[in-house]
């Protein structure tokens, strides 16, 4: 979840070039990432970008030819970030790129990666096509739920996806086929220009091509900004985990396969899922879902309430009273006392049980021990 970090010249310098091809709109300065996050929590981001499906290759290539990696997010349903916020810039993917196609015949569905999943769930519906009611009531964007391979009430996303389209992003290494290079951009960037110029005018010319036929992630970089297509079988799928939280991309649209069914017994599905979180999950209060990932032969939720941290709390936010599971933010909350309460538990769990609860939620951002 690395960024590159700009000085105030370089954000107004970046912001003059951006607003050559991002609509006023679609480009803001210093925007509270609590607007944008359902924790409701996090500082500024100096530049926040939501662009179309006609701007974002040209903003990627801004960021790109300047070494520029953004951060990258959907409806930011799984995201922790710092009161400090983030002094780079953000790409949120979301309305501006939310269309869904459905072929009904083949039972295939493409959809943008800033659509929402309840309502590419809704289109299945409407289209009598089942397999996609586990994820209606996640309130994440197609894109993010990718990422995370979320899942819920036993089905996964790996289960419908059959193919992702993705752009490359950040600061690619200049040489082609080097896939082992991308652990170097797991690092800020900042200032290798000249490198930059001669990727530049490559990028330029193969940016916005799509690749002909099916691009395995780690050989992308040769194509510089262009689109690529991976199988889903490439895309090491796991819980909670997709080969893209190592890689530097944008999700830009998704592929899913499903299945014809009734659509009465669709919706009544969707509906007793829906029920079943509303009973069971404290929706009522802003919230980034499961904080932890589920431990092997535990459940986190279980773990929480038997240390007897049910209602933990340090400011405004606290494991909640109805789902221990829960972080939630009911009073206010700053990111650092989110983070107090994830690193309580993670302790306390730990000295009690000797289980290591692992953060489902991404954390962005540099936060107080
Ligand atoms: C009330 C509630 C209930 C939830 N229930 C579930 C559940 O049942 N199951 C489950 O799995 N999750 C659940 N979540 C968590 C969350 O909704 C999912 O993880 C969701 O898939 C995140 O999608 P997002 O668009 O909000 O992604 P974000 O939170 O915006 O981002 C998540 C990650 O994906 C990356 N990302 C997002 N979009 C893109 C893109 N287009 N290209 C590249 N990278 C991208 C971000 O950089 C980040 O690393 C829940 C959350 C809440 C608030």
């Amino acid at each position: 979840m690395n960024y590159t970090t700009l000085t105030p010249t370089q954000i107004k310098e970046t912001e003059n070039a951006l607003s050559e091809v991002v609509a006023a709109a679609h480009l803001l300065t210093s925007e509270p990432m609590k607007k944008h996050t359902t924790f409701r929590v996090g500082g500024e981001a100096a530049l926040f970008a939501a662009p179309d499906e006609k701007e974002l290759p040209e903003v990627l290539r801004i960021l790109s030819a300047r070494g520029i990696r953004p951060l990258v997010i959907g409806n930011g349903s799984n995201l922790l970030v710092s009161d400090e916020g983030i002094p780079g810039v953000v790409i949120k993917l979301g309305d501006e790129l939310s269309a869904i196609t459905v072929d009904e015949e083949s039972g295939t569905i493409t959809a943008q990666a800033g659509a929402r999943l309840g309502a590419v769930a809704r289109k299945a519906a409407e289209a009598s096509l089942a397999g996609m009611e586990f994820a209606s009531g996640i309130p994440g964007s197609i894109g993010g739920a990718v990422m995370m391979n979320a899942g819920a009430y036993g089905g996964e996303m790996k289960d419908i996806i059959t193919a992702v389209n993705f752009i490359p992003a950040g600061n690619l290494p200049a040489a082609s086929g080097n896939a082992g290079h991308r652990g170097e951009n797991t690092e800020h960037h900042e200032g290798n220009t000249e490198h930059r110029a001669e990727d530049t005018e490559h990028r330029a010319k193969t940016a916005g091509r799509r690749a002909e036929d099916t691009t395995m992630p780690g050989t992308y970089d040769t194509e510089g900004l262009s689109l690529h297509t991976a199988r889903a079988d490439a895309l090491s799928f796991s819980y909670r985990h997709s080969i893209f939280m190592e890689m530097d991309v944008v999700i830009t649209s998704v592929v899913l396969q499903l299945e014809r069914g009734d659509p009465e017994a669709i919706s009544a599905k969707m509906k007793e899922l829906n029920a079943r979180r509303i009973e069971k999950q404290p929706l009522e209060y802003p919230s980034a879902g499961s904080t932890f990932k589920r431990p092997e032969g535990y459940f986190a939720g279980k773990l929480i309430e038997d240390a007897g941290l049910r209602g933990y709390r340090v400011g405004g936010a606290a494991v909640s009273q109805k789902h221990c599971g829960f972080v939630v933010n009911d009073r206010n909350a700053t990111a650092q006392d989110v983070y107090d309460v994830i690193r309580h538990v993670q302790r306390e769990v730990k000295k009690q049980f000797g289980v290591t609860l692992e953060p489902e939620v991404r954390l962005i951002g540099t936060f107080r021990e």
